[in-house]
């Protein structure tokens, strides 16, 4: 029935919702399954205080809904973080109106909250967070929205689609629709990347869920469209925690143009971002400059003194694109964060803009609309089942499970290993946890069983596919995973077969996304 183009969480979450309703669907990524904006967000799965500003009261009701919705049907990779926001002197909004905004962010989260917030006094604060700034504090709050990891999440979508049914193939490009005589889209030819073969796929509705690059897939093979989506780029960094210790992910504000910005505690790192600029380059080639990071550093500087961070301290970085609907905001910030599903002239059903956050929403209103474009009537449509059916890594993690599954991890390894792979994997910790445990890299919990795991059963056919988006080695390692780079080629060559020539390229192209990473040292 459906063909879906883009494997980022929106395409992915499309594909199980339509494959979850009964329709067939396969799935179409050009590179890896959230290869693009999916993987490089806040990671933050909440309701956006920041939406209050905007009098956006339905976008945070949706947020903090859908947030207890997804913490419900993945709880291993969603979870509640308590956010601090400190109240200086000179800041634009006081402890008056904070405290408005948290008890309204609350009332509107209802029973959805993780803990209703709480104000504190300036002595308070420090000894919560002592790394800030003492200098004008005069208070604060703290409230709770939830984290995930945006990467995993999206994977687990994929391969959730994937067991109930769909079609599920990455490094497979869109290259154009194919028409029936009225000029209605009933398929496309795809090419497979890897082997360069180009097939054509039939369908009853084509579905575009191509994130930044929306525009580029409607115009493939068409006639120029006009511009739906503005793509506006964030950078984060990432510190190690010890460099940059937080208790709670910090609200601050920008002291360059007064955005929020956050230090968000992952464990291992402390996540800084983001930026939020208008990007018209060629979106595969984004990458954090040396502004980018004079930005984020200024804020975190003036937030933090006593901690002397310099740019040498920054582990790795990276940039992403936000796929906006274009409206006639003058700053990015101002764009709404709204998603719009639209019907093409050819009936293709195409999304734009949107929130991580609200992906299963997403996919629900694009499978009404291609209901509509198919010709069901109301009472032959379908409803949407994702609201309730568990995630894989969620399936067989009821409290007693959990509790046995850890119990027969900590007897197989060290403990720091069990409960990272319990938190990344779930209820499919125990799988991954069948090969070999030796670390990736020394100090951290990966191990090479999920390189393995990653191939035989997410799909992984890259080194970046494995040490980017299902282990985060090159967001924490202190070398990005150069170190256990050879070690990784290896091990996939004797998997994938491999040649010399494939060794080495493979090898070349993560440096390569290393170095990109790294481009804002040299600017
Ligand atoms: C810096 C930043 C921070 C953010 N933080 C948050 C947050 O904390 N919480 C939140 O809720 N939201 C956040 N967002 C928003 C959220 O990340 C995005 O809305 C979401 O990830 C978009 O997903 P997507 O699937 O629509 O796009 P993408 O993930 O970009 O997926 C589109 C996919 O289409 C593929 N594609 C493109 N062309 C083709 C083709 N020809 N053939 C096949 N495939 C193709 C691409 O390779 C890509 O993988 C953030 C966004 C940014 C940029």
């Amino acid at each position: 029935y459906f063909l879906i183009v883009g494997g980022g969480i929106t395409g992915v979450a499309c594909a199980r919702d339509a494959v979850l309703r009964g329709f067939s669907a396969a799935c179409v990524e050009k590179n890896d399954f959230a290869y693009g904006t999916s993987s490089r967000s806040s990671k933050l799965i909440h309701g956006g205080l920041r939406y209050l500003e905007q009098a956006n009261f339905k976008l945070v009701f949706e947020g903090t809904h859908e947030r207890a919705q997804l913490r419900k049907v993945a709880p291993h990779l969603v979870k509640p973080i308590p956010f601090m926001f400190p109240v200086f002197k000179e800041a634009k909004h006081g402890m008056a109106t904070i405290s408005f905004g948290l008890w309204l962010y609350d009332t509107l989260a209802g029973k959805h909250r993780y803990g209703r917030h709480r104000r504190y006094k300036r002595d308070e604060i420090m000894s919560l967070e002592p790394g800030l700034r003492s200098e004008g504090l005069s208070g604060g709050a703290v409230y709770y929205d939830c984290m995930t990891d945006d990467a995993r999440l999206c994977l687990e979508n994929a391969v959730s689609a994937h067991e109930s049914g769909a079609v599920m193939l990455n490094y497979t490009r869109f290259l154009h629709s194919v028409k029936d005589p009225d000029g209605r889209a009933i398929g496309a030819t795809v090419r497979d990347e890897n082997s360069g073969r180009e097939f054509k796929v039939n369908c009853k509705v084509l579905i575009y869920c191509a994130g930044p690059w929306t525009d580029q897939v409607l115009s493939a093979g068409q006639e120029k469209q006009k511009s739906m989506i503005r793509t506006t780029k964030g950078v984060h960094l990432l510190f190690a925690a010890d460099r940059l210790p937080v208790n709670h992910a910090v609200v601050m504000n920008s002291v360059t143009d007064g955005r929020v910005v956050f230090a968000i505690p992952r464990g291992r790192v402390t996540l800084v971002g983001t930026t939020d600029t208008d990007y018209n380059g060629d979106p595969d080639g984004v990458h954090a400059t040396s502004e980018d990071v004079d930005y984020l550093m200024e804020t975190l500087e003036h937030y933090f003194p006593g901690l002397n961070l310099t740019r040498e301290d920054i582990r790795a970085s990276y940039a992403g694109l936000r796929p906006l609907v274009r409206d006639d905001s003058d700053s990015p910030y101002d764009v709404s964060r709204e998603h719009t599903v639209s019907i093409g002239e050819d009936s293709s059903v195409t999304i734009g803009g949107g929130k991580y956050t609200t992906y299963r929403l997403m996919a629900d209103d694009i499978l009404s609309e291609a209901m509509k474009v198919m010709g069901l009537r109301r009472a032959e449509r379908v409803k949407c089942a994702t609201r309730d059916v568990l995630l894989v890594g969620a399936e067989d993690l009821a409290p007693q499970q959990r509790e046995e599954l850890l119990k027969e991890l900590y007897a197989k390894m060290d403990e720091d290993i069990a409960d990272y792979l319990l938190n990344a994997y779930g209820g499919r910790a125990g799988r991954v946890a069948g090969g070999d445990l030796s670390r990736l890299v020394s100090g951290f919990p990966f191990v090479y069983s999920e390189v393995e795991y990653g191939i035989q059963n997410e799909s992984a056919v890259t080194p970046a596919d494995v040490l980017i988006r299902r282990i985060p080695v090159f967001y924490e390692a202190p070398d990005q995973g150069l170190e256990c780079l050879d070690k990784v080629v290896d091990h996939m060559a004797a998997s994938l077969g491999w040649t010399l020539d494939q060794k080495e390229k493979h090898t070349e192209d993560y440096r390569a996304l290393v170095e990109s990473s790294r481009r804002w040292r040299n600017p």
